[in-house]
């Protein structure tokens, strides 16, 4: 079957010819439908994240129809429509048991982290780490869910984000334009951030109440927002020295950063600015299982709209560049 293979920072990303996975007992083999592609890819091709082995399979946001089951497997079926949750929780470990099964100590999986993922005609993953996709939500769209409104979700959730919260979203990739939507949903008042004005069109059309040109003084723009008083919370989606910087610049009184994106930069803060005014800095990785069934639903529900560009797997090197240039308005997906 056809897979894009990684092989580690610097070389190039191709599409090959690799032997079928093989479902053990507890696995499901599924055929892809679609794969999203995430930035997290741009930070393997640029050496910020490095898989725990090379050649791996890129791709940790999938969805497909599963082909086969081990045969301990009870509750999926062949035929089935699923989305995979990418980090495959053991579900017994001390984090699992608390229920963060995003922050697994001993994962069965972890695509394309730990094991092969999704960019690749077929898939084999514990029959645990699969949701049903409602049939109301397409396989492509589904793909995009496991990372982005799942990730925005989360996030909400970290920063107890509360009705009529001011909540800056700095950055609108799939991400952010899922979490403008997941704060209009929680009832409070998206602030999209962005450098491109297609984006923040976009953004204002899928529920922003204020956009900020990214590329003026962003800190002015949000006060100017809020009357003067700044936001009440900021998701750092970017990571960058400057956009941290702005992000912090925003807050008001008591306000919340949350940091979800990062880069090679590192960011300077005072306590002292941070102290005087009682603002937090706070952090969000990835997501729960559960966040991905809560993804689905609301998409199900047409409350959660994922704008959408397909490509052929072949075409995964140039969709990688797409997205690194900006030019992906909201998420683009591989399609074997
Ligand atoms: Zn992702
Ligand atoms: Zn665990």
């Amino acid at each position: 079957m056809r897979a894009v293979r990684f092989h580690g920072q610097g070389r190039p990303v191709a599409v090959e010819e690799v032997d079928e996975p093989r479902p053990g007992p507890g696995d499901v083999l599924i055929d892809v439908a679609a794969a999203g592609i995430c930035g997290t890819e741009l930070h393997f091709l640029d050496g910020l994240l490095t898989p725990a082995r090379t050649p791996i399979t890129l791709g940790h946001e999938v969805a497909g129809v599963v082909a086969e089951v081990g045969a301990e497997v009870a509750g999926v079926a062949a035929g089935d429509r699923v989305a995979v949750h990418y980090l495959h929780a053991c579900h017994r470990c001390r984090p699992c048991r608390a229920g963060n099964d995003h922050l697994c100590d001993q994962p069965l999986g972890f695509l394309a982290f730990v094991t092969d993922g999704g960019f690749a005609d077929r898939i084999a993953v514990p029959a645990s780490a699969v949701v049903p996709v409602p049939e109301e939500v397409d396989l492509p769209v589904a793909a995009t869910l496991c990372c982005s409104a799942t990730t925005a979700l989360h996030a909400v959730d970290v920063a107890g984000v509360r009705p009529g919260d001011a909540a800056v979203v700095y950055g609108t990739g799939g991400v952010g334009l899922a979490m403008v939507q997941v704060l209009r949903e929680a009832g409070a008042r998206p602030i999209a951030v962005a450098r491109n004005p297609e984006r923040l069109a976009l953004a204002r059309e899928l529920g922003a109440e204020v956009t900020v040109d990214g590329t003026g003084d962003v800190a002015a723009g949000v006060r100017a927002a809020t009357d003067g008083v700044g936001a009440d919370v900021v998701f750092e989606l970017v990571g960058s020295r400057e956009t941290g910087a702005a992000a912090l610049a925003s807050l008001g009184k008591r306000g919340t950063l949350v940091y979800v994106g990062y880069s090679f930069d590192t960011v300077e803060v005072s306590p002292l600015s941070l102290v005087v005014p009682e603002q937090r800095i706070v952090t969000s990785v990835g997501n729960r299982r559960s966040e991905l069934v809560a993804a689905l639903d609301l998409a199900a529900r047409g409350r959660l709209r994922t704008p959408i560009t397909e490509h052929p797997l072949e075409e995964a090197p140039r969709a990688l560049e797409d997205l690194r240039a900006g030019r992906v308005l909201g998420r683009a997906v591989l399609r074997p």
